[in-house]
């Protein structure tokens, strides 16, 4: 099946934001074995949008909508398709009664346009796809062999959409006896170009089931796909495979979903009843900010300090000014201050682990050494403090970021 994603928006067009929904459509869409073929984007203009249903329609089996489905006078994707296909526009009066209710609840009038919100194109093959986080209601339709799918504009009500109901539309619309399966595992902790290389034979030989690695925030992935009959085959065949590149890269391995490392180390903590304590100064919070990004991590992170200057090295973390500065002081970026830091934060947060990052970010060298030199301290109560020193290559924000999930990585393991 060929697709095309028509996202509609003048505020696309214009720069206003990022067409993110895209993304997350193609995303999506492979996931579920369809080839996205084209991606358009078109202003809030009936004539355009016309246009690209036009041209759509003549080379792609099935084309999703995005924007468009809201209350006001530009937001008309699905009155320009209903006139398209020549169809009649109805209320779906589950949608209109859930309208009603919020506005009756909130004491307010409503207007004329809500109702629009309401609408779903009608006729045979027409089927609402239902907003679990909005207001106005989805439709997906099969018109003359070709599909149409209409998602909202904002993310928030999209990605549901799509997920729940938008899936299971399309699941029913591919009929197919062999669907395509797919399961993510996420690695830290090692490149993308040195997990291709392990991977390599298994890789190119496309075999079944096929891999593809790529790379995520500074996190890389690998994507195993089957076609099965049912999910348990699917699972054995995966399972299969994943064991062989457990065999190869089995402590790099840290989820077989679609997670971010810092959710993997809270899980961690959260199992073995520990708590940490972070000590910053080139990731200047960064790493405190992804562990913060986990919902209910307070229970697992005790907090951190961005210790970013020499001094505040000495006044929050109590590391002597002598092993910061002078002639033969080992200097703020190096092993045994990064020691220091995670040790000292640890004893003075009383939390059972420490970490701490130190190294030069860039663009410009520190203290005589290299941008991408980075120490990284890992402290344990009742253990002996382990540093790592890393060469991280990239611009100031990858230096960043790899480093953050490396110190996440070395906790993890
Ligand atoms: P609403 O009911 O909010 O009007 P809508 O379905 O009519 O929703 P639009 O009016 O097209 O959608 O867009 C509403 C908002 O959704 C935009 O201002 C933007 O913030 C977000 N949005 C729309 N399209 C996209 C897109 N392609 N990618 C990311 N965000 C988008
Ligand atoms: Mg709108």
């Amino acid at each position: 099946m060929k697709a095309e994603i028509i996202a509609v928006g003048t505020e696309l067009l214009l720069g206003q934001i990022v067409n993110t929904n895209a993304q997350a459509i193609s995303q999506q869409l492979a996931d579920l074995g369809i080839d996205v073929y084209f991606q358009t984007v078109v202003g809030d203009n009936p004539e355009r949008l016309r246009q690209a249903i036009e041209i759509g329609r003549g080379r792609a089996d099935l084309l999703v909508f995005t924007g468009g489905l809201g209350p006001t006078q530009d937001d008309l994707t699905k009155d320009v398709l209903a006139d398209y296909l020549g169809r009649p526009m109805g209320i779906h009066e589950p949608s209109m009664r859930v309208i009603e209710e919020l506005f009756s609840s909130r004491g307010a009038h409503m207007v004329e346009s809500n109702i629009r919100q309401a609408h779903l194109i009608l006729g045979e093959g027409s089927d609402p796809l239902d907003n679990s986080t909005g207001l106005a209601v989805g439709n997906g339709i099969e018109d003359s062999g070709t599909l149409y799918m209409l998602l909202p504009g904002p993310p928030r009500e999209m990605e549901p959409m799509l997920l729940g109901p938008g899936t299971a539309w399309l699941r029913s619309k591919l009929r197919e006896e062999r669907p395509l399966y797919s399961r993510v595992l996420k690695f830290a902790g090692i490149g993308e170009s040195n997990l291709e290389a392990a991977l390599i034979d298994l890789i190119d030989g496309q075999s079944d089931p096929t891999i593809a690695p790529y790379a995520k925030e500074g996190e890389v992935a690998l994507r195993v796909s089957t076609k099965a009959s049912s999910e348990e085959e699917a699972a054995i065949k995966i399972n299969a495979t994943v064991s062989v590149v457990a065999q190869r890269v089995g402590e790099h391995l840290y989820a077989q979903k679609d997670v971010p490392i810092e959710d993997s180390v809270v899980e961690l903590l959260r199992n073995a009843r520990k708590r940490l304590a972070s000590a910053e100064s080139l990731s200047g919070g960064l790493f405190g900010e992804l562990i913060t990004r986990v919902p209910g991590s307070s229970g697992e992170y005790v907090g951190g300090v961005i210790t970013y200057t020499n001094l505040m090295k000495h006044k929050l973390l109590d590391i002597p000014m002598s092993q910061l500065e002078g002639d033969g002081a080992p200097g703020a970026i190096s092993e045994s201050t990064a020691k220091l830091m995670a040790e000292n934060v640890m004893i003075i947060t009383g939390a059972d682990f420490g970490v701490a990052l130190t190294g030069v970010a860039g663009p410009a060298e520190s203290e005589g050494k290299p941008v991408g030199l980075v120490y990284f301290a890992v402290a344990e109560k009742g253990k002996e403090t382990v540093v790592y020193t890393s060469h991280f290559k990239g611009v100031r924000e990858m230096v960043r970021i790899r480093a953050v999930k490396s110190a996440l990585y070395r906790l993890w393991q």
